[in-house]
Formats: C-alpha cells, structure tokens, sequence
C-alpha cells in the first residue's frame, strides 16, 4: 500500500468539502491555534512510519493524554482500579455532570472528565512527583526526551476550570477523591497540556498496537491483556457520547482531545494520529474523523 499517495489523495477530497465546526474556546488558549492545520502519522509495529502535512507540529493532546494517565494508574492499582471508576460507555458528554449524581460519585469510565480526575487522584496518592514522574513515564514509553507540558495551556486551563472543580467536589463528597482539589485539578490541567506531534502521538501510543510493548523502544508497558482492556475503553468510551458513530465509520479503538487531535489503534498493525483542530459539536475533530474514515475504509483495515 502506497500510503504516502493516499494521504495526499485523502487531503485532495477533503479539501472538497467544508471543515465544519469550530476551534475550542472554552480553554482560551486553545483558540489561538491555527484552523487549517492539517497533520496525519501512521507507525506500523513492523517499523514503518509515513507522515503527511502538518505531523511534526506540535499541539495541545488534551484528553488524548487520558490514555497515558490510565495506562500508569493500571500498571499501578492493577484490577482495584475498577472499584473507582468504571468500564461502560456514558452516552454523555465528556464533561457532563448528570450521571455522576445518579452513580453516587463513580464515573462511568476513565474518559470522561470525572473519570479522568479519578485517575489523576490515585496517580497523585501514588507518586511522590505526579507532575514529574507521569512526564517521565511518557517520555520513556514514547522513547522521546522531547515532549513536555505547556504552562500556557496549562494556567488557562486552570483558570476556566469550574466545571471540572464540580466533578471534583461532587465526587469528594462520595468519597470518591482521596486528595485536596487544587492539587488534583493543578495536575490534570498539566496532564491535559501535553504538546506532542502526530509522529510523536503515533509512536509513543504504539504499545496498544503491539500487546504492551512500544516495537521502537522495546519497552513492556503493560501486560497484553491490560493493553487489551484500554483498547476495550477506548474503543467503547473514546469519543464519549459520539464512540459508536466513530466505531461506526472509522471502526477501531481511538481517543480524540479538544485540540483537534485523534490517536486510533489497529490492534496487531498500527496506530495513526492526526491533527485539525476545528472540533464538531461533540467536541471531536471534524475532519479528524474523516481522515480516518476515508483511511480505514481505503486500506480495509477495521477490526470489524
Ligand atoms: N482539558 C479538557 C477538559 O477538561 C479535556 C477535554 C477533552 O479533550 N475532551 O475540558
């Protein structure tokens, strides 16, 4: 497969049709990024890597970053994980409230918001250095000194950040957060601003491809059937009220952030990371998902 010629013919087609949606705003940062960038990255496990456009650009990974915290916070508690936080779809979107009251403080999956600010109190009860030791553990995984935080994202984050303050102190009141709020909050906004590229994203998430181990370091970061259970999530919870019109046309597990980037997962093949910050009204890159749809569908690579 030509994959070079079918990033480029895929770019043609979509340049066809309006990018619809509109760049995040809520985290005022984020909007000042550019609408047009255009980034796709493919890493097979055999150690291929093909990169279109804008893919050595680095940008805010958002929630995509979720996957990293839940893969330390599941080599750390093992299965007791899944006394917190929960494994089934929301059907809501990422940072709704509403179930959160009915489930008395336990969110339905890693994913969302709240379950995300669940798994970030257990890393922070867990590390001596959260912030620290979770870069460290990304830069290992990824075999890349390279990726950092952004404080700019960071701090404005931190500044917008009522709504996840609620999850926080709805779920403390379930018992649910162990730790004080700001430290947990301070530490998912840092989580959050991770700046990576698509060859970056693509290569760094190659362990869920290859049952645990990332092909280009030769590094276990989890156990294949841990590797299994995240691909599980992603593929049920990934792109929260909107993962089964993803599993519906793109057809494989993937995460999505509100900084327009997408990382997707063709177990025992490749991951593919791609980047256009203009988000649809779910919160997911618009043209990202197309991107995908057209590549899954051209190369006949779904796990359906
Ligand atoms: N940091 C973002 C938030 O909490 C992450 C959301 C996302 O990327 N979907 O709102």
């Amino acid at each position: 497969m030509d994959y070079q010629r079918l990033f480029s013919e895929i770019a043609i087609e979509l340049s066809e049709i309006d990018d619809l949606g509109n760049v995040a705003s809520y985290i005022p940062e984020l909007q000042n990024v550019d609408p047009k960038k255009f980034g796709i990255h493919l890493s097979t496990i055999d150690r291929q890597d093909y990169s279109f456009g804008d893919a050595h650009e680095k940008f805010s990974i958002q929630s995509i970053a979720k996957v990293l915290a839940l893969a330390l916070a599941f080599e750390l508690e093992d299965d007791q994980l899944w006394d917190r936080v929960g494994v089934e779809p929301s059907g809501s979107p990422f940072n709704s409230l509403v179930q959160l009251e009915y489930e008395k403080g336990i969110p339905r999956n890693p994913f969302i918001n709240a379950g995300a600010l669940v798994i970030c109190d257990i890393l922070v009860s867990r590390l001596n250095n959260p912030q620290q030791e979770f870069l460290e553990f990304t830069r290992k995984i990824s075999g890349n000194s390279q990726i950092d935080y952004c404080s700019r994202i960071a701090e404005s984050e931190r500044l917008t950040s009522f709504r996840n303050a609620a999850h926080l102190n709805l779920m403390k009141s379930y018992g649910n957060i162990q730790n004080d709020i700001e430290a947990v909050l301070d530490f998912y906004c840092h989580l959050c601003s991770i700046a990576m590229t698509c060859k970056e994203l693509a290569q760094g998430y190659l362990f869920l491809a290859a049952n645990g181990v990332n092909p280009i370091t030769n590094e276990r970061v989890l156990r294949g059937s841990q590797t299994k259970r995240i691909n599980a999530i992603m593929q049920l919870c990934g792109f929260y009220d909107e993962a089964g019109e993803f599993a519906f046309k793109v057809g494989l597990p993937g995460k999505s952030g509100v900084g327009g980037g997408i990382i997707a997962i063709y177990p025992g093949h490749y991951s593919i990371a791609v980047w256009s910050p203009k988000l649809n009204k779910k919160g997911n890159s618009y043209r990202g998902m197309q991107i995908l749809e057209f590549f899954t569908t051209r190369t006949k690579s779904s796990i359906f």
